[in-house]
């Protein structure tokens, strides 16, 4: 089916004739001392990991499945993040049962895909023991960011995200990419705010 509506490459590399190559399956692996703790510019205050740079074909993946459409991508992207949870489980950093929230995406993006990418990437990797709950909605824009300071943005963006389902239990975020932390970090507090623990952040990518 999807042949018909998409051109058969690499969504990592480019290369014909497959959606995924060996090579980016690859460079997507999970090594014994991956994913790596981060320090994002905003720190969330807990750990941040990451399973990897947001450069090569892991962004090229995460680019063509959020702006693309290429929803075939879900899956290899899963199993890194699902590598990633069990290694953070091994490593006691996380308990099951584990909630995993997928961090909010701007609604206008996921909306016009039919379905927010990250949450399709948590609910793919489906590691036993944890559950995926889509507990938290990013509003859109409500002021205009033009004339406002750096702190300004930042706080405009900080009111943005809400919690719209009750989370009990031990929680992971997952985001697909951390820069600045901001969306971490916000995530987070609202979450505290509503009395949930939060262990630990996950990102497909580190900027
Ligand atoms: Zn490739």
């Amino acid at each position: 089916m999807l042949d018909l509506v998409l051109p058969l490459e690499c969504g990592g590399c480019g290369a014909p004739g497959t959606r995924w190559c060996p090579a980016c399956a690859a460079s997507l692996e999970v090594h014994t001392d991956e994913p790596i703790v981060i320090s994002p510019r905003l720190d969330p205050g807990v750990p941040v990991f990451s399973l990897g740079r947001y450069a090569g074909s892991r962004r090229a993946a995460i680019i063509a499945m959020k702006e693309h459409g290429r929803t075939d991508l879900v899956g290899p992207l899963a199993v890194a993040v699902a590598a990633g949870l069990t290694r953070l489980l091994t490593w006691g950093v996380l308990e099951t049962p584990l909630t995993v929230v997928p961090a909010p995406t701007r609604r206008s993006a996921a909306r016009r895909r039919g379905g927010d990418p990250v949450t399709a990437v948590a609910e793919a990797a489906a590691v036993p023991g944890t559950a995926v709950v889509a507990a938290l909605r990013m509003r859109a824009f409500t002021r205009d960011s033009v004339g406002l300071s750096p702190g300004q943005r930042q706080h405009n963006i900080a009111g943005r995200v809400r919690v719209r389902e009750r989370v009990s239990g031990e929680v992971l975020v997952l985001d697909d990419v951390v820069t600045t932390g901001a969306t971490a970090c916000e995530s987070v507090r609202v979450l505290q705010t509503a009395g949930v623990h939060v262990a630990a952040i996950l990102a497909v990518a580190h900027a």
